[in-house]
C-alpha cells in the first residue's frame, strides 16, 4: 500500500491519450491498490492512472464510501457503448485541480464495458454520482480535463480562479 504523487493542472502529461493496458499483469494490480490508497488519501471519489504520470487506460471510483458504503472499483480499458440523450449538470471537482470546481453538462447516463482485475470483461449501466465520474476519469484517459469542457468565457474565469488559488 503506498500512494503516489498526484499531477497538477496544467502538466502536459495530463494532455496526452492513454494507451491500453491488455493484460492484466502484477504490475496493473499493484497500480491499481496505489492508485485506490492514493484516491481515498486526497479524499477523492475518482482517480485515473495518468493523474500519477501513468499514461494507462486504468480508473478507481468509490461512488459512495464519503456515505460510510466503500465501494472500490477498478475499470481497466473502459469504453463508453451507450449514453442516455438525458444531460445532467454537475460541479465538478478534481483532484488535479484542487479548489476548483467546473459547472459541466454530460449524458446522465452511461453503459460501460471494461475488464475487471480478474481478468473478466464487465459490462454495466450507471446513472446518478458514478456516471458523471465515470465519464469525468474516462475524459483524463483520453487528455481531457474539466477545464476543456467549459467554453468561451467561462473557461477563462475558472482558469483566472485556479491560477489566484496557486
Ligand atoms: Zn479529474
Amino acid at each position: 500500500m503506498s500512494t503516489l504523487p498526484i499531477l497538477r493542472w496544467p502538466d502536459p502529461r495530463l494532455s496526452v491519450i492513454c494507451s491500453p493496458v491488455g493484460e492484466i499483469s502484477r504490475d496493473v494490480d499493484v497500480l491499481a491498490q496505489n492508485l485506490l490508497d492514493t484516491m481515498y488519501e486526497a479524499n477523492g471519489r475518482g482517480l485515473a492512472a495518468p493523474q500519477v504520470g501513468q499514461m494507462r487506460r486504468l480508473f478507481v471510483m468509490d461512488a459512495s464510501w464519503k456515505e460510510g458504503r466503500p465501494d472500490p472499483q477498478v475499470f481497466v480499458d473502459p469504453k463508453i457503448l451507450e449514453v442516455s440523450e438525458e444531460r445532467a449538470s454537475s460541479s465538478e471537482g478534481c483532484l488535479s485541480i484542487p479548489g476548483i470546481l467546473a459547472e459541466v453538462r454530460r449524458p446522465a447516463k452511461v453503459k460501460l464495458v471494461w475488464t475487471a482485475l480478474s481478468g473478466s470483461e464487465l459490462t454495466q449501466s450507471f446513472d446518478g454520482f458514478a456516471a458523471i465520474c465515470i465519464q469525468h476519469e474516462l475524459d483524463h484517459l483520453n487528455g481531457i480535463v474539466t477545464f476543456d469542457r467549459l467554453k468561451g468565457a467561462r473557461r477563462e474565469r475558472a482558469e483566472a480562479e485556479y491560477k489566484a488559488l496557486s
